[in-house]
């Protein structure tokens, strides 16, 4: 089972993803979290992408397809994944199609969180505040914003013209209720069964 939970920056994914992730029984990929654990180590990937990210840019392409592939390669993965933040790029969203299809695997569904801009930017300034993310300012968050309406939100039409359920959810409440609406849309046990 591979599914995407797809939203602008400070939509609640990465909040979301924990629940989910053990309600499919597959691991939580988030590209955002593996960056900023190779920033923290000091690593060359790190240190590369380090300036991209407090700039509010996307990565390469190439370079976080690649490290997309490595980790899809990991036997935690060989069951499926939720991917959070990847891909976010029509190119990242092919390239992940291929690699799927050599596996005869494809995505199975995609979950939009839908999050008005001003409450993105409260929640995004929030988190400041509480993780001190180099990333989460008012400025950077209007190019991180502008990141995702150019060159992420179209993955969306990616995914439509390929025929793969797009699922719009209300991201805006509490979090144990944003929690209940994406558990309704999911896949119940027995149909992730025939899924597979
Ligand atoms: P996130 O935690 O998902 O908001 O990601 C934080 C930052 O990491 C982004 O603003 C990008 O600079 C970088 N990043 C994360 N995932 C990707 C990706 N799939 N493609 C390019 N850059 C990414």
């Amino acid at each position: 089972m591979i599914v995407v939970l797809f939203g602008p920056p400070g939509s609640g994914k990465g909040t979301q993803a924990a629940g989910v992730a053990a309600h499919l029984g597959v691991p939580h990929i988030a590209t955002g979290d593996m960056l900023r654990a190779e920033v923290e180590r000091g690593s060359a990937l790190g240190r590369e992408a380090a300036p991209i990210m407090e700039a509010g840019q996307l990565i390469s392409d190439d370079l976080i397809i690649r490290v997309m592939g490595s980790r899809l390669a990991e036997p935690d993965a060989a069951a499926g994944a939720l991917l959070d933040g990847f891909p976010r790029t029509v190119a990242q969203a092919e390239a992940l199609d291929a690699l799927l299809r050599s596996r005869g695997r494809a995505v199975d569904e995609v979950f939009l969180l839908q999050v008005p801009d001003d409450v993105l930017l409260e929640r995004v300034l929030k988190r400041a505040a509480e993780e001190g993310r180099a990333d989460d300012t008012a400025a950077t968050f209007g190019r991180r914003l502008a990141a995702y309406r150019d060159e992420t939100e179209p993955v969306l039409g990616h995914y439509r013209r390929e025929r793969v359920p797009v699922v719009t959810v209300d991201g805006v409440g509490t979090v144990e209720g944003v929690a209940e609406r994406i558990h309704a849309a999911l896949p119940r046990p027995h149909q992730l069964g025939q899924a597979s």
